[in-house]
């Protein structure tokens, strides 16, 4: 398949996994950012492919998982109303709230709808004037044109029943809060490559000066992810730490002007709340006044409470990349896909449902 195949030639990646080792003269430690990069990471199993002096690490890029419990339990609430859909993305039907989730919320007679976009929740809104219609929001900055336009599109149609719980975060001060925690290991990043067709990469230069660590934009195929570790590598190497684009065939350094515009327009930067990194400055998105009519919060009252789950499940260190999913003692016993635990085991994303799929504790890697 063009744009696939080729970037996961195994005669290649061997072949950067020798130049990784032939550049390497002491242990690296470097933190994939994207959920999806660690699930192509552990499915093709590319850091068994590295020396063993280069450790990855799972970052918090799964926007499922860091959206704060508190958020889970106003949907709930919301959902329990009369006359009231809400729509959300599928992944987020099973992540567990403080007594519940929106799955069983539905079994009890809730109106909760999956939608594949906002705009397909602009449509029932639509197609249901009776009913309060609110979409859960939730998402890094690839998520956060489509949902901006959805408001605009609300707004410019006038259509009253329509809001919108925002749980949007941003990924360059959640690596900046990473960095700048006690006893980081992080010694070099492999920043997400959508978010940043969306945002570009500007904004990581000054945290690569200032931080003194390389940030290498890499693609999602195994081909994508070797050439980032070995321009990470080879950075480190040499003591140089900038920002490089692997990603070239889909990111350019401003990224995309149009998407921005509308993303600013609708959207202002907040503080936020995140699962396992906790309160992180300017780290999300909410509404800007003009169109906080809009906001699910400013309708049905503000989010309010804990951003982690109490209890054994170890999501959270998961998320600040302390621990590897297989290090949980409830991994793969349980806490398996079927009866999680925890929300990194729930969404598609998380990186203990990959360790799960690809490499569960039944000997061997469980590869596809
Ligand atoms: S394996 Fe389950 S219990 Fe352990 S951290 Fe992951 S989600 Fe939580």
């Amino acid at each position: 398949m063009k744009y696939r195949d080729e970037y996961r030639a195994p005669d290649a990646a061997r072949g950067y996994a020798d130049a990784i080792a032939r550049i390497t003269t002491r242990p690296w430690t470097l933190m994939e950012v994207c959920g999806g990069q660690t699930h192509a990471i552990v499915r093709f199993g590319i850091d068994q492919l590295l020396p063993e002096a280069i450790s990855l690490i799972h970052g918090p890029g799964c926007p499922v998982c860091v959206t704060p419990i508190a958020y889970i339990d106003k949907a709930l609430e919301i959902a329990a109303l009369p006359r009231v859909i809400l729509c959300t993305f599928g992944d987020m039907l099973r992540v567990p709230g403080t007594q519940s989730d929106l799955s069983a919320a539905r079994a009890r007679g809730a109106d909760v709808r999956v939608v594949y976009s906002p705009l397909e929740a602009l449509t029932v809104a639509r197609q249901n004037p009776r009913h309060e219609v609110v979409f859960f929001a939730v998402g890094f900055e690839t998520t956060a044109p489509a949902n901006a336009m959805a408001v605009y599109q609300a707004q410019r149609e006038g259509l009253g029943n329509f809001s919108v719980l925002v749980s949007q975060v941003l990924v360059p001060p959640a690596i900046r809060a990473l960095l700048e925690r006690p006893g980081n290991r992080v010694q070099g990043f492999l920043a997400a490559g959508h978010v940043c067709t969306i945002t570009g990469y500007e904004e990581y230069e000054p945290i690569a000066r200032k931080h003194g660590v390389p940030i290498v934009v890499t693609g999602f195929e195994p081909l994508d992810i070797l050439e980032g570790v070995y321009r990470c590598v080879r950075q480190l190497e040499q003591g140089e730490s900038c920002v490089e684009n692997q990603y070239s065939r889909a990111v350019r350094r401003p990224g995309n002007a149009m998407a921005q515009q509308v993303m600013q327009a609708v959207f202002q930067v907040v503080p936020r709340q995140w699962r396992g990194m906790g309160d992180i400055p300017d780290s999300g998105l909410g509404l800007s006044p003009a169109y906080r009519s809009y906001d699910a919060e400013t309708r049905f009252g503000a989010v309010n409470g804990e951003a982690e789950m109490r209890g054994d499940c170890l999501s959270g260190a998961v998320l600040r990349g302390e621990i590897r999913p297989d290090q949980c003692p409830a991994f793969g016993s349980r806490c398996t896909p079927e009866r999680p635990l925890g929300v990194t085991m729930v969404s598609e994303e998380g990186a203990c449902a990959a360790y799960y799929r690809y490499r569960r504790p039944t000997g061997g890697s469980a590869r596809e």
